[in-house]
């Protein structure tokens, strides 16, 4: 009686992709709904980012019942994480010229730990530099729990970057400044490094682009954006 047992193995009902994955785990129903409709509706389109973001479990670095919801979400210590938009929006932009795998970056501002492992899950080689060291202990245990225990972790004023593993092919700054910090543009790979970083005033940023070829850094301004402040030597003041 095969057909039979092949009935149960296929229950007579359409099941789309997301119910699928909703069967094994039910996170992953939630994350599939957040890339349709948070990120991919609103133009993020490279596929990798929207793999990337399918497959990190953003509930295990956020401790709230609103962990896929289309906003920020407060971290301990004062501290904010982006809406998952404004992750892979940065995560799009900051793409190295010869892509991700095996590429070099340098994230500022670890929080939890999500956009590090992001970029993990991307097979970059990460180093995130936090300046408290209570967070950056957080944000350790959080990756390792998630899976993503090859992020280095460092505590630090990342307005100084991080020179012991630079150049880098991309750097990623998740907390706003007054303007670029000159090490962090020192530090960007000078074969098409690209760095993305919220830069203004408190209140309010503008999403910045920076690309390096050579001694030529060019810029570019992508979204207005909310940023908690980059504290720090080549940012705001402490
Ligand atoms: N990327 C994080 C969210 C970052 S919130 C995530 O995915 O969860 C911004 C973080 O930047 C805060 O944790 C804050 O402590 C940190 N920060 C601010 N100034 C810094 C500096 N100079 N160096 C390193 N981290 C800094």
């Amino acid at each position: 009686m095969s057909w039979i047992r092949g009935w149960r193995r296929w229950p007579n009902r359409r099941v789309s992709p997301e119910d699928a994955s909703d069967e094994t785990d039910p996170t992953a129903r939630a994350r599939e709904r957040m890339v349709r409709e948070q990120i991919e509706n609103r133009g993020v389109r490279d596929p990798e980012v929207l793999a990337a973001m399918r497959r990190v479990p953003r509930h295990l670095f956020v401790d709230s019942a609103w962990a896929y919801d289309d906003r920020a979400l407060p971290l301990s210590r004062g501290q904010t994480i982006s809406q998952p938009f404004v992750v892979a929006l940065m995560t799009q932009a900051a793409r190295p010229p010869r892509g991700w795998h095996g590429a070099r970056v340098l994230e500022i501002g670890t929080g939890s730990g999500y956009q590090a492992a992001v970029l993990a899950e991307l097979a970059a080689a990460v180093v995130s530099v936090e300046r408290d060291p209570e967070l950056s202990a957080q944000a350790a245990r959080n990756l390792a729990a998630a899976g993503y225990g090859g992020v280095v972790t460092v505590v630090g004023d990342g307005t100084q970057g991080w020179p012991a593993s630079a150049p880098y092919d991309a750097i990623l700054v998740t907390a706003a400044g007054p303007s670029i910090p000159a090490p962090l543009r020192e530090q960007l790979n000078p074969d098409g490094g690209r760095m993305v970083i919220p830069i203004g005033d408190r209140e309010g940023q503008w999403l910045t682009l920076v690309e390096r070829h050579g001694d030529e850094w060019h810029e570019r301004s992508l979204e207005p954006v909310v940023f908690v402040p980059l504290i720090g030597t080549h940012g705001y003041g402490g």
